[in-house]
């Protein structure tokens, strides 16, 4: 064995702790620590022939690297939809990577990590109150979620005009049906061969609004002709967290032949509070629904969950299947995540999910999930109440839209470029019905009334700054 890999062997314990306790130093000061840095490219090095050790990487990690960690996972980082890890997630996740098992059967070949995938995906269909018709598996992110279930809604239409598209490929047009699907889901059509223009958009109920108009969807229905097709619905979009009314499309599907697929990415999350369920109710008619477990389950990267109906595993085991193995057996059979989702090798993704599951239960995400909207609508109301800003929707959910009063495009891009700046608070631009605008998407199991206070301020201060400009 090298000698330097041997010496390391030796002292797994230390660096393991002092790794730990740089991560802790991290950890403990978060609320400090800037949400954006600004910084010249580090300067780039080379593979030395001789290694340096565990310590020695370490340590030329802290020095070059550490200062410019941001608090992404801290309770004011609003941009994109980012979530954080609770406690018991940053205990299953390292225990995830410490165990490094590979998790693909549950037949309990080798290790035990697929029964606890499956469990995980049961105790998540409690946590949002679905029926235990759908199975499911972990990916990276919704973007993979988004792709495995419309991977299997295409063999599904495939079967309904009768052929076999994970044997023979695409020959005929996919139809997809949808209002303002999330960019991740136009990809996925893409890395799919369906085509990312294949998708006939549905207006919306007005231009202020981004669910669905259901009378319009029915007569895009009506013009295919019995045709079979794929319906991406909206369970919160990422500009206003708008829904399309997923009881008038449960009605539908009891009509039409169609496969409905829902992403749900954070907007899952309002089936975890009795006050805002009333949202996504009918969403448990969906053939597949896509969750993120990055954001507000608030795991580490890279976690996403799909759930598809139990009665579609063959079209999904018919995309995903990896039996041209010999060793791996019949996919049918024995049951194998590498049958089933994208990846074949996975590492124990569930574990961070099912240490937060257990350790938080129902009432712990109850209480996540309803403090950070009411966190939410209280900046929400700052902006209504507000000389300088003006809410471009309501806040429905746990992301504030917003723009300001008097300004044009670049005044805005002003605006957010000092606010991120500061580095208290990170946002991210947007355009809505026609007007730049800022988002803030609040989803940290951290993000206390606090927070809001430092933003209000810091809002107020950055605008009193360029006021000039602007009013
Ligand atoms: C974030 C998000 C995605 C993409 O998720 P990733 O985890 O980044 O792959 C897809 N759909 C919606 C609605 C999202 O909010």
């Amino acid at each position: 064995m090298n000698t330097i890999l041997k010496e390391d062997l030796l002292t797994l314990n230390k660096l393991l702790s002092d790794t730990l306790l740089q991560g802790l130093t991290y950890l403990s000061n978060l609320d400090q620590t800037p949400t954006s840095v600004s910084f010249d490219p580090p300067a780039e090095r080379t593979l030395s022939t001789s290694g340096m050790g565990g310590e020695g990487a370490l340590y030329e990690f802290i020095n070059r690297f550490e200062s410019l960690m941001v608090a992404s996972s801290g309770p004011r980082y609003w941009g994109f939809v980012t979530g954080g890890s609770t406690p018991a997630a940053l205990m299953g996740d390292l225990l995830a990577t410490i165990y490094d098992q590979n998790t693909q059967t549950t037949k309990g070949h080798g290790d035990v990590s697929a029964i606890v995938e499956f469990e995980t995906i049961r105790l998540l269909l409690e946590l949002f109150d679905l029926p235990d018709d759908f199975m499911g598996g972990f990916v990276t992110g919704a973007t993979m979620s988004n792709f495995t279930c419309l991977g299997a809604a295409r063999q599904w239409v495939g079967r309904r005009q009768g052929y076999d598209i994970a044997k023979s490929g695409i020959s005929r047009p996919i139809h997809i049906l949808s209002a303002v699907p999330h960019s991740s889901s136009i990809k996925a059509l893409s890395m799919l061969g369906i085509g990312s223009s294949q998708v006939t958009r549905i207006p919306t109920i007005n231009p202020t609004r981004e669910a669905i108009d259901i009378s319009k969807l029915e007569e895009a229905i009506h013009q295919l002709n019995g045709e079979p097709f794929i319906l991406i619905s909206s369970g919160g979009t990422v500009n206003t967290v708008d829904f399309d009314d997923m009881r008038a499309i449960s009605a539908l599907r009891e009509k039409h032949d169609f496969w409905w697929h829902i992403d749900a990415a954070f907007g899952g999350f309002a089936a975890v509070s009795p006050k805002h369920k009333h949202l996504i109710e009918g969403w448990e008619r969906a053939d597949s629904i896509t969750i993120d477990g990055h954001k507000w389950l608030n795991v580490p990267y890279e976690s996403a969950f799909f759930f598809t109906r139990k009665e579609h595993t063959l079209h999904q085991v018919d995309t995903f299947q990896n039996s041209n193995a010999p060793y791996l057996g019949d996919p049918n059979e024995n049951f194998n995540y590498l049958n089933f989702l994208p990846e074949n090798s996975r590492r124990f993704k569930a574990l961070a999910a099912w240490f937060s599951l257990v350790a938080y239960g129902k009432e712990g995400y109850r209480e996540i999930v309803e403090r950070t909207i009411d966190m939410a609508q209280e900046l929400g109301q700052f902006i209504a109440d507000s000389e300088a800003f003006e809410l471009l929707a309501p806040t429905r959910l746990n992301t504030v839209c917003f723009t300001l009063k008097n300004g044009n495009e670049a005044d805005v891009n002003t605006f957010l470029a000092k606010l991120n700046d500061g580095g208290k608070v990170f946002m991210t631009p947007t355009s809505f019905n026609g007007r730049a605008g800022i988002r803030a998407a609040l989803v940290n199991w951290r993000t206390t009334a606090a927070d809001v206070q430092i933003v209000k301020e810091e809002m107020n201060q950055v605008i009193q700054g360029i006021q000039s400009v602007v009013l």
